[in-house]
């Protein structure tokens, strides 16, 4: 009876795992798809205790009790700019779970484990602990505890592969050897090495995408585990993780036109701004207006895009940018946003950012439905967005943005961009669109400038 129970209950977990993951991908049903993984969660670990006998029952309670102590403050305060990292410190638990429990299954079993499910569990090790110290110096590097700049030396990829075929030639002579149980801690410490070594030669900024790397790496040595333990749901629910981090990162370092290779080995970062950045080119001057004058050109249009950037992260400034839409809307102005995929600092930061704020779901219009409307747009608003509307991604070969797709903000009659100064982004590159005719800069900080540009509105209107 019990072991049909557990059957069921994996079956939903399985089901709700891929719900969770279906909602998650549209913003209008993300809540749903939160709560699809969690009851999903719930089930599996019910059916885990009905599967497995547990003698110590204290163990796992206290175990519940310190990990949601410790978890929920976490959880609840952890600020929204704060994501990545506390994404990274999940990923460091988890991968190091998968690999101690990895540990202790051999440790049990060594005597009798066949050479197949040995190597499976040594793939699972040394992923599990080189994710783990990956992870770790993510979320170093994300929380400033450590220069966000890529450390690069002469050499890295031969000391890394150097370090990775060691760990793998341990795993190989453990398969050959298995009793010889001390070739373990040498593995995992490689593993270690080199998980350590390879996140230390990327850029702070590029931790978003090296975070989904390893998140898929996490899922696979989960996966792995798995089949090791021959249990169908942690088989499925690591595949998951794995195959939809590495979309993830797929979708991140296309929308950057960046390669995998160049992100894990290319050491971006460091080349961007000791080299390429540029902070204002000799001789050009922009044109740069007030709040007042900005506010007579809103007052006057009948369509307006908004194109959030990391700045308006900074600034927090997702409120005013909605007063503001909803000042002009009561003056029957057409109001819609455009999303870049990489805006901000982390997948679906700008989504996220916008739906706090209230902002309908409707009127979030992603890149490449919303690119050729700018063309028929009255104003266009760059809010704190530098990057993702630069048009050297197009025209300068050269660039380390050359490719990479654009938000076609240039195309619109008028460019209204709220910054605070003529600094590059992310990329260290200048930005073309702010010596435009068509470009008024309105310097300030993004929510000082707005809250001040709703008021204007406002005495324009009365
Ligand atoms: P960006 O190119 O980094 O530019 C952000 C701009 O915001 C800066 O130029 C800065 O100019 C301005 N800013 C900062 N604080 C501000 C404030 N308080 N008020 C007003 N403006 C402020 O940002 P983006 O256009 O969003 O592009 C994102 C970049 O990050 C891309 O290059 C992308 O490839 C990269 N990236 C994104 C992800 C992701 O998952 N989203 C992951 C990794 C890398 P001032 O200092 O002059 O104000």
């Amino acid at each position: 009876m019990s072991d049909l129970l557990t059957e069921y209950l994996y079956v939903l977990s399985v089901v709700l795992f891929a719900l969770s993951l279906k909602f998650m991908s549209q913003v209008r049903t993300s809540r749903l798809g939160n709560l699809c993984g969690v009851v999903g969660m719930i089930s599996a670990s019910a059916a885990t205790l009905l599967a497995y006998q547990v003698h110590q029952v204290e163990l796992l309670v206290g175990a519940v009790v310190i990990g949601a102590v410790v978890g929920s403050p976490i959880g609840l305060k952890v600020a929204m700019t704060a994501v990545p990292q506390r994404t990274a410190m999940s990923h460091a638990f988890g991968s190091l779970a998968v690999a101690l429990v990895g540990a202790a299954e051999y440790y049990q079993e060594a005597a009798s484990i066949d050479p197949a499910s040995l190597l499976i569990l040594c793939g699972e090790m040394v992923l599990g602990f080189s994710t783990f110290a990956g992870s770790c110096m993510a979320f170093a590097k994300l929380q400033g505890l450590i220069s966000g700049r890529p450390f690069l030396f002469k050499g890295r990829s031969v000391v890394n592969t150097a370090v990775l075929v060691g760990a793998a030639g341990a795993a190989i002579y453990l398969v050959a050897n298995p009793l010889l149980g001390q070739l373990v801690p040498i593995m995992a410490f490689l593993a270690l090495l080199f998980g350590f070594l390879l996140v230390l030669g990327i850029g702070g900024a590029d931790m978003p995408t090296v975070i989904a790397i390893l998140n898929s790496f996490a899922g696979l040595s989960a996966a792995a585990l798995g089949f090791v333990l021959d249990n169908k749901l942690l088989i499925v629910a690591g595949s998951l993780d794995g195959s939809s981090g590495l979309i993830l990162a797929l979708i991140m370092s296309q929308a950057m036109n960046r390669s995998f290779a160049n992100i894990l080995f290319g050491g971006f970062g460091a080349v961007a701004s000791a080299e390429q950045a540029v902070p204002v080119q000799g001789g050009r001057t922009v044109q740069s207006y007030t709040v007042e004058d900005a506010a007579v050109v809103l007052q006057s249009a009948r369509s307006i895009i908004f194109a959030p950037g990391y700045g308006m992260a900074v600034a927090q400034a997702q409120h005013a940018v909605k007063e503001l839409a909803d000042a002009l809307e009561a003056r029957g102005v057409d109001v819609k946003y455009a999303i870049h995929p990489v805006a901000g600092r982390m997948p679906g930061h700008m989504n996220v950012l916008l739906a706090e704020a209230q902002v309908p779901y409707d009127q979030l219009w992603e890149m490449e439905r919303v690119n050729p409307l700018f063309a028929e747009t009255d104003v266009a608003v760059v809010v704190g967005a530098n990057d993702v509307t630069n048009p050297a991604a197009k025209t300068k070969p050269n660039s380390p943005l050359y490719g990479m797709p654009i938000l076609d903000v240039d195309k619109a009659r008028t460019v209204i961009f709220i910054k605070r100064s003529t600094g590059p982004g992310f990329a260290g590159v200048e930005n073309e669109l702010f010596y435009l005719p068509n470009t008024m800069m309105v310097f300030g900080d993004a929510k000082r400038v707005l809250t001040d540009m709703v008021a204007a509105v406002r005495k324009l209107g009365a």
